[in-house]
């Protein structure tokens, strides 16, 4: 019997994940409702730009994957043999509750592959809806079209990770068999929901990919939000050097041509991670980031969905307007200060 919920297909009882056996002739789960972490974050570390902008979402994650990347910045508690210690059970009404209780607006599946605890998330997810909160997830995009179909039934997002567009940077980085899934799943997905990609970028390894990459990306959306995210080298890849913030940039910039929702972020002071008016270049929203994947939110100067400098219309460049259009109706409310005191801290909630 194989496995149909990612790429690897697997014929039982070999499992590339160690997440799943057969019993009873069905694909079960080894340890359902069984996670390792969970904490708050705002939209803008997921990173999710163009939806929602500054909710809370709770990040839950279990252990192991179906990928092994050279540079896991989650090794520790998602695929080194230890991580299975930080296993405790919540059922997903547990899990809900804990999200309501800490005046979440969803749940985001993230630290670990969510295919290869995909029962687990889909039980969470169908919960989650009934309650009204918003669901998504990160994942590496490996998943099967059937998998595919499983999450949009209840996902409202993804953050698709596209490492490269080669397969051989695949074998070799990521430990999968090509990008191919990958790139059928996001022009599956664009079509279907709302989707960002992420790819992180690791010098002398994959940057010379970001143009090819960005085209791939226009052709499926011209607006669609991509995130070149600068790898810290970490867990296998400790000896690289961090990509170089002023030669990859130039490359960003380059790549807002043919993608305008382009960004770079995972470092201090990045500009580039605000969302320009694609007519004039205005500054449409403005984020910060203060700290590895803390980015918040700073401003928001449309108005309504105009650009405020050049009046050019909706821009296409925020599909989630209704999110955007609450924030900037509220946006007298907004405290800068408590507000980014409430999404930088990780907040671990009482179980
Ligand atoms: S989810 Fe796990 S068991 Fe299923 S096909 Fe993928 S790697 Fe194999």
């Amino acid at each position: 019997m194989r496995c149909n919920f990612c790429e690897w297909r697997c014929k039982m009882p070999a499992s590339v994940c160690h997440m799943y056996e057969e019993r009873d002739g069905r694909i079960e789960e080894i340890y359902p409702n069984q996670w390792t972490t969970y904490y708050i974050t705002n939209s803008e570390g997921i990173p999710l730009f163009h939806g929602w902008p500054n909710h809370q979402f709770l990040q839950l994650g279990a252990f192991n994957c179906n990928a092994s990347c050279a540079y896991c910045i989650n090794a520790r508690v998602a695929i080194e043999p230890e991580s299975k210690t930080f296993l405790f059970h919540l059922a997903p009404e547990r899990v809900v509750r804990i999200a309501q209780k800490a005046s979440c607006s969803g749940i985001h599946f993230s630290v670990n592959e969510v295919t290869v605890n995909l029962p687990s998330a889909l039980a969470v997810a169908r919960e989650a809806k009934k309650q009204g909160l918003i669901v998504g997830c990160s994942s590496n995009g490996y998943f099967t079209k059937a998998a595919a179909d499983m999450m949009l039934e209840y996902f409202d997002f993804f953050n698709i990770s596209l490492k490269s567009l080669s397969d051989d940077y695949y074998r070799k980085h990521a430990g999968l068999k090509s990008a191919a899934p990958v790139m059928r799943n996001i022009e599956y997905l664009a079509s279907r929901t709302h989707l960002e990609v992420t790819t992180t970028v690791v010098q002398t390894v994959n940057d010379h990919e970001i143009p090819i990459i960005a085209e791939f990306l226009a052709a499926v959306d011209p607006q669609m939000p991509w995130h070149i995210f600068r790898l810290l080298p970490e867990y296998k890849m400790e000896d690289r050097q961090p990509p170089d913030i002023e030669e990859i940039s130039g490359r960003v910039k380059q790549c807002r041509d043919i993608l305008p929702n382009t960004y770079f972020s995972n470092y201090i002071g990045t500009q580039l991670i605000n969302t320009l008016c694609p007519s004039c270049a205005a500054v449409l929203v403005e984020r910060i980031c203060a700290q590895s994947c803390g980015v918040t939110l700073s401003g928001y100067n449309m108005k309504g969905s105009i650009c405020p400098n050049c009046g050019a219309e909706g821009s296409g460049c925020h599909r989630s307007c209704r999110s955007f259009l609450w924030l900037h109706h509220s946006w007298g409310k907004y405290s800068p200060s408590c507000c980014s005191q409430r999404v930088f801290a990780l907040t671990v909630v009482q179980l």
